[in-house]
């Protein structure tokens, strides 16, 4: 699977490389995908604020080796060779890795340390269960659009509007979301639940949509290295996910 991100002009044309050679290929093999950056506020979404705390060399490599990343997956317009620019994937990856890793202010020394409240285990149980990080345009057979993230058991697919269209904090939160789905906990609730998709019947049944909120709600009342902005961010996002994705309502408020 080639990516390419790119502005429209190269996309288009690297869409029409694509039909031209299409004719010649064969059903299942490799394809190309084509997408360009979409309007984005750093400032608004938060993600400027992280920029001195993800670039730096140490950190990168840590986050690059604990998630299986390769160069493959986060080359042609992604960020590969420009991981401190805020306005490609790779950038705003690590921000939002920058926030989970940080987020208590006595936050685990080790990847195997789930000691604490969610604000503090969120990442080694993240870092523990995602397996492989990787950027694609869209989900291959989806619209694109549709889904910001997929998780496949051992590797997380990420997608235009887990980049683009969440603010820092839900990116965050979106990490632990698809990190409990790989370490085997899936949606139960069909499409039962207010949003029609990706459902979890209940609170106690303590699935992705448990785990965000519970971490965001955390983050929101006290999370670290942040701001204030940032904080009602994760509630907010907290609210809307504790509203919209269980079956039946968890029945307290955020
Ligand atoms: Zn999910």
């Amino acid at each position: 699977m080639k990516n390419k991100l790119s502005k429209t002009r190269n996309g288009l044309l690297c869409l029409l490389i694509f039909l031209l050679w299409m004719p010649s290929v064969k059903a299942g093999s490799s394809t190309t995908q084509s997408c360009t950056v979409p309007a984005h506020d750093n400032v608004a979404d938060g993600t400027s604020f992280y920029l001195s705390g993800l670039c730096n060399q140490e950190r990168v490599n840590h986050w690059w080796a604990v998630f299986n990343m390769r160069r493959e997956d986060w080359d042609n317009g992604f960020g590969y060779d420009d991981p401190c620019n805020l306005d490609l994937p790779l950038g705003r990856t690590f921000a939002a890795l920058y926030l989970l890793t940080y987020s208590a202010e006595d936050y685990a020394r080790t990847t195997s340390d789930f000691s604490g409240n969610a604000l503090r285990w969120a990442y080694p149980y993240t870092a523990t269960n995602a397996g492989k990080l990787q950027a694609l345009c869209f989900k291959p057979g989806s619209s694109p659009g549709q889904w910001a993230g997929w998780a496949y058991g051992d590797r997380i697919e990420l997608y235009i509007p887990f980049f683009y269209g969440f603010d820092v904090v839900t990116r965050a939160g979106t990490f632990l979301h698809e990190a409990r789905h790989n370490a085997g906990k899936s949606h139960d609730g069909g499409t039962g639940c207010p949003r029609t998709a990706s459902c979890d019947t209940t609170w106690s049944y303590e699935g992705s949509n448990m785990y965000e909120v519970l971490y965001l709600w955390w983050f929101g009342v006290d999370g670290t290295r942040t701001t204030t902005a940032i904080r009602n961010m994760a509630l907010n996002r907290a609210r809307a996910v504790h509203n919209s994705a269980f079956n039946t309502s968890p029945g307290f408020n955020i």
